[in-house]
């Protein structure tokens, strides 16, 4: 407990003074304000507003982390404007790209010290103790708790993070670049594991121009795939991150191109798009023995041409973010420079209007907020 910190309770690591002002070396002064700007969302369906929020100070096995930059995903509108069947907890702040550094630790906290480059991912925590949780699927554990969805979000100066799960961010990764990657990216490279394509076998990347999708047109690359990128109005732009056919999806022959151009089809397809017409597009554009992976999550259903289905021996599977150690692996492309993200930074106050371009589909890549 600091009776000088404007916060109480902080636990004080050897090297951090504390007072409003803490020194994590002898040589830099970090502060910690009495309170800071927070982005909130009062009613599912409403705009943001920006509120002053007073700073909390990390409980056990919590950390306090400044937010340097913290992308905007996709999700992040469906949880404000309420489209899932489980709706967020309400008021809101979203986000779960958010890249920082740890100001304050609290108890029972070992693994992360104050100063620490870390990012904050969908998976807050994970009860660690279920037969998922054991078996290595922790993103299915069913007492998890989800960043900017059922605890408040990185869209905000500060946040409370869980030490177990937050992740390092490697020195060779900027805040900017890292933010992206902490969704974007491992969800993207996860779900492209989830395809089972060979290197030098087709996958079929749908949304392709969007967050997701330019960075998973990335990690194909870099897996060896060979990519089709399919979106609406940016097939440039694909072709320009490296896809080898680019086709748009209102193109009526968009199927039949990539069939003829594959010889009968994809070994993949990663359904990344926020529309639902993109759903039976991925069955048909599946090679026999194929296999479909869905990501996107837009409000609806998609009816399964079974015939078709049982016929070319498809698979269709869901896929969801992915673990630490995949989010660790998907970091590491990024250090080693294997993807490298296209990412603009805008301030805080901008968000509902990044949020409506997201809607409308209007971002090529990500947007991360600087808050
Ligand atoms: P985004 O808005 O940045 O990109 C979506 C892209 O899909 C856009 O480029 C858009 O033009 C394109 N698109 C829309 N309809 C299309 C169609 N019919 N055919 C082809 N392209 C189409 O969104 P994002 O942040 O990349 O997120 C994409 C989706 O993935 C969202 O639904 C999000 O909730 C979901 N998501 C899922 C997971 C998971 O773990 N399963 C993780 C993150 C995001
Ligand atoms: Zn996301
Ligand atoms: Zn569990």
């Amino acid at each position: 407990m600091c009776h000088k910190c404007a916060i109480s309770g902080l636990r004080v690591l050897s090297g951090f003074r504390c007072s409003t002002a803490a020194a994590v070396s002898s040589k830099r002064f970090i502060s910690i304000p009495k309170t800071y700007k927070a982005a909130v969302v009062t009613n599912h369906g409403e705009q943001f507003k920006i509120i002053d929020r007073e700073t909390p100070a990390p409980k056990k096995g919590e950390v306090l982390v400044k937010i340097h930059a913290s992308g905007c995903c996709h999700t992040d509108v469906h949880a404000i404007d309420g489209d899932w069947p489980v709706k967020s907890k309400l008021p809101l702040t979203p986000g779960h790209e958010g890249a920082g550094e740890v100001m304050a630790v609290g108890s029972d906290v070992a693994n992360v010290r104050v100063g620490d480059r870390v990012g904050m991912a969908w998976l807050y925590s994970a009860c660690g103790e279920c037969e998922h949780c054991v078996a290595g699927w922790e993103t299915l554990c069913t007492k998890q708790q989800n960043c900017g969805y059922s605890v408040d979000g990185a869209l905000q100066q500060y946040a409370i993070a869980a030490a177990s799960h937050v992740v390092k961010i490697p020195d060779a990764v900027s805040y900017v670049q890292a933010a992206p990657v902490l969704c974007a990216g491992v969800t993207t490279y996860k779900g492209l594991k989830e395809t089972e394509v060979k290197p030098g076998q087709f996958v079929s990347i749908i949304g392709a121009g969007g967050g997701l999708g330019h960075l998973a047109v990335q990690y194909a690359r870099a897996m060896g795939m060979r990519v089709i990128a399919v979106d609406i109005g940016k097939t440039d732009y694909t072709t320009s991150l490296g896809a080898e056919l680019s086709v748009d999806a209102t193109d009526s022959s968009c199927v039949e191109k990539i069939t003829k151009y594959t010889d009968g089809g994809c070994h993949g397809v990663l359904c990344l798009a926020t529309s639902t017409p993109a759903f039976a597009m991925a069955t048909n554009l599946a090679r026999r023995r194929g296999t479909v992976v869905h990501v996107g999550l837009p409000p609806g259903t998609f009816p399964v041409p079974i015939f078709d289905v049982v016929l070319k021996r498809v698979s269709i599977r869901g896929s969801i973010v992915g673990t630490r150690t995949d989010l660790q692996e998907a970091l590491d492309f990024a250090a080693r420079g294997l993807v490298k993200v296209d990412v603009k930074t805008e301030p805080l106050s901008n968000i509902n209007s990044i949020f409506d371009r997201l809607r409308a589909g209007r971002i090529n890549g990500r947007v991360a907020i600087i808050p």
